[in-house]
């Protein structure tokens, strides 16, 4: 009896280890993938970070995330190490979409697949696929939320509004203005929307790295310069830290209040202080880009280049780097009022309403 014990436990633990190994030997199979992310000040990248790591081990892969503060010798250096410590797939967001091209050249040379993620690398024919959303849409739902919030279909008017654009070293910050530009141009050009300061044009509007403080400066410039005797109606944001910094200028000089209510005011990313806002009814809209739905189109083009499998993409035409045009998967971008935040946001499980309470 006890003999017959021991066997059947011998041969328990050897099927234990063979399983155990056999588990391993799956992920060992795998390769690493680094991820190079621009910086963890904003929430958005943070849940990108984490949303790949999330499926790309869940599909039995290594990963290797880094985050560089929005330096970018610092990514750039993140990106040679994972060159050298042998990653396969390179997964970046860049913070200067530029300055990639020599690491990007000795990745190539090993075989290493590139993807874009979210943000175009440009100048080097060494990006295989971009994983983004559609940038251009974005800017047409942030004007048509100013459009709607004004009136300006209903033919009211003329209203006051500024312009700020986002990094000018991020492709996308193009992208978002032309789209924005293509919805409020006509009613400036017609006199409906007046930019009391005259700046427009990414070369005037533009807020270097995103930066909530340098837009906040700016506002305070364009308010006591322009806005003396005037009242500003709508402000165009390219980003939720970009449109928290914009509103505090604005309560700085009294917007806010019954007599002086804030202006329509845009924003990107649905973050929760812009959720806040919108909330308090200081931010008048934000577009959502499910960041779970980049991290898996992401993971798809990684498992399917390793594989030597077509990888599926639905543009082939719009993302131009200056060198090729990069083969894309755009996802589409919602945009996000104080009316349909909890069914965008929390039905579909990205926040818990407890984070608003
Ligand atoms: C992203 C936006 C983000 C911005 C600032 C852009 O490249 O597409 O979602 O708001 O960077 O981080």
């Amino acid at each position: 009896m006890l003999k017959l014990k021991t066997t059947f436990l011998a041969l328990a633990l050897a099927g234990a280890a063979t399983m155990a190994a056999g588990v391993t030997a799956s992920a060992q199979d795998k390769p690493t993938v680094g991820i190079a992310m621009p910086t963890k000040s904003s929430a958005r990248w943070i849940d990108d970070g984490n949303n790949m790591v999330r499926v790309l081990k869940e599909r039995g892969y290594n990963t290797d995330l880094q985050y560089a503060e929005d330096d970018i010798p610092n990514q750039l250096s993140q990106v040679e190490n994972m060159v050298t410590k042998g990653a396969k797939a390179l997964v970046i967001a860049a913070i200067d979409g530029t300055t990639l091209s020599d690491v990007l050249k000795q990745a190539k040379a090993k075989g290493i697949i590139v993807i874009a993620y979210d943000r175009l690398i440009r100048g080097t024919p060494n990006v295989d696929y971009y994983a983004t959303f559609d940038n251009f849409q974005v800017g047409v739902l942030q004007a048509q939320s100013i459009e709607q919030g004004l009136g300006l279909k209903d033919g009211k008017g003329p209203f006051n509004i500024e312009l700020f654009g986002g990094s000018p070293d991020d492709n996308n910050a193009y992208f978002f203005y032309n789209g924005a530009m293509s919805v409020l141009k006509p009613y400036i050009d017609s006199g409906k929307l007046v930019v009391a300061s005259g700046q427009m044009g990414m070369d005037k509007v533009a807020t270097l790295r995103w930066d909530g403080a340098t837009a906040q400066s700016r506002m305070d410039n364009l308010l006591s310069a322009y806005y003396g005797n005037k009242k500003i109606n709508a402000v165009l944001s390219p980003y939720d830290g970009i449109s928290i910094g914009i509103i505090s200028s604005l309560k700085g000089v009294g917007y806010g209040s019954a007599g002086q209510p804030m202006p329509i005011i845009s924003g990107q990313d649905a973050e929760v202080p812009s959720i806040k806002a919108m909330l308090r009814g200081d931010q008048y809209s934000t577009i959502f880009k499910d960041t779970r739905d980049l991290a898996k189109v992401t993971a798809d083009m990684v498992d399917a280049a390793l594989a030597g499998k077509q990888v599926t993409v639905n543009d082939t035409k719009t993302y131009e780097n200056g060198v090729k045009t990069v083969p894309s998967y755009l996802l589409k971008p919602v945009v996000v009022y104080k009316d349909n935040w909890e069914k965008v946001l929390v039905d579909s499980g990205y926040y818990k309403k407890s984070q608003f309470q």
